[in-house]
């Protein structure tokens, strides 16, 4: 057993070396470094993927959040909801392009958007909503959709810790998590589900009229080279990157299969201590796994960290501050966050990557139930 780590992208990339190397090695002789004939590729192999009709691959996730905000001709003060329980990304976003976050707290169960929060946080501003699939474990999409059809929001979902899951319909149909929304958006920064070796990110859409305009916000605003019709940005996935990340989508199955295994072994060890809780799958969504992790019931979720660091396995609280409570967004409204507040204290994610063995899950959980 070697040491354990949260993520372990190591040991993933010596199983596909060769592929990888020599990969590289082409785009390095192509000299393409910059939309070379990669990334045109892995945007086609993508769109298949995902059955979605665009994908614009961009330099991030968060550079995807943010034009995809800028590709719908809002208007500054425009509310966006939001969860308060994520990475700043989105909030960040909205707030840089003056708009305006309107935090809304999360279910208890999946970390996600409540339905019936949303719709209490609508007002006449309100302009769109970005759910969040926290962990690899999507938002409930189905009535996310309906109340932004009744109320005529555009819906941007942020699928960077969901990518590959699948999102099933009352109806049984299923659509790939990040295309059901008006736009999708996604990072392949390196510990994601599918990550590259830097940083690189892609948005999703259906829309041809949106997926030209965001194509055009991400190369300066630019169609036609040196003619501007609007301010935009630069923002582009390159060519290594790309390259890249063709080999690990063909792997990308495979991978969320060795997370969901992975998790159940955890949760089959971990579910009868009645000090914690395990996390929960809802029926409308597989869940890839993006992390595991548990609810400290018993008030020492800090010891049990401090205690597992001292054996050498490593955790992680995602996410210690909700977002209504970080000083860069102090002057946005108030709410009520009781979920939120209290799962700050109680979330512990536990090592999980695609290279994780039995022996260090057992080793993991029959240290988990050693802490006394
Ligand atoms: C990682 C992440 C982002 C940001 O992606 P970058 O590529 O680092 O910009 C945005 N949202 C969520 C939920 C993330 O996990």
């Amino acid at each position: 057993m070697d040491n354990i780590q949260m993520v372990d992208l190591k040991n993933q990339y010596l199983k596909i070396e060769n592929e990888i190397d020599v990969a590289i090695k082409e785009v390095i002789t192509n000299s393409s470094f910059i939309n070379g004939p990669s990334v045109k590729k892995f945007q086609s192999e993508l769109e298949h993927y995902l059955n979605v009709e665009h994908v614009i691959p961009c330099a991030n996730g968060t550079d995807a959040l943010q034009a995809s905000l800028m590709s719908l001709n809002l208007t500054p003060g425009d509310e966006i909801i939001t969860s308060t329980f994520t990475f700043i990304s989105t909030a960040e976003v909205i707030s840089l392009l003056k708009l305006k976050p309107v935090f809304v707290d999360v279910s208890m169960n999946n970390f996600n958007l409540v339905p019936e929060e949303i719709e209490k946080a609508i007002g006449p501003r309100t302009k769109a909503i970005i759910p969040v699939h926290l962990y690899g474990q999507c938002a409930p999409m189905e009535q996310i959709m309906k109340i932004a059809e009744m109320n005529n929001l555009f819906v941007i979902e942020d699928t960077a810790q969901a990518l590959g899951a699948d999102y099933i319909f009352s109806n049984g149909s299923s659509k790939k998590a990040g295309t059901i929304g008006t736009i999708g958006t996604t990072s392949f920064f390196p510990s994601k589900n599918l990550g590259c070796y830097g940083d690189g990110g892609a948005i999703f859409t259906n829309d041809s009229v949106l997926a030209e305009k965001i194509k055009m916000i991400c190369n300066h605003g630019s169609k036609r080279k040196y003619n501007h019709e609007i301010v935009g940005m630069n923002s582009r996935l390159d060519s290594i990157q790309a390259a890249i990340l063709s080999i690990k989508l063909k792997k990308l199955s495979e991978y969320s299969s060795a997370r969901y295994d992975a998790a159940h072994i955890y949760s089959s060890h971990l579910k009868d201590l009645d000090w914690l809780e395990i996390p929960h799958e809802e029926d409308y969504s597989n869940h890839v796994y993006h992390q595991y992790t548990i609810k400290v019931l018993n008030g020492r979720r800090d010891e049990l960290r401090d205690y597992l660091n001292a054996l050498q396995i490593p955790s992680a609280v995602y996410y210690p501050k909700s977002l209504h409570k970080q000083i860069a967004f102090s002057n946005t409204q108030n709410g009520c966050f009781p979920n939120s507040n209290d799962l700050e204290s109680k979330v512990l994610s536990l090592p999980m990557h695609t290279e994780l063995d039995k022996d260090s899950i057992l080793h993991i959980v029959n240290s988990i139930k050693s802490f006394k």
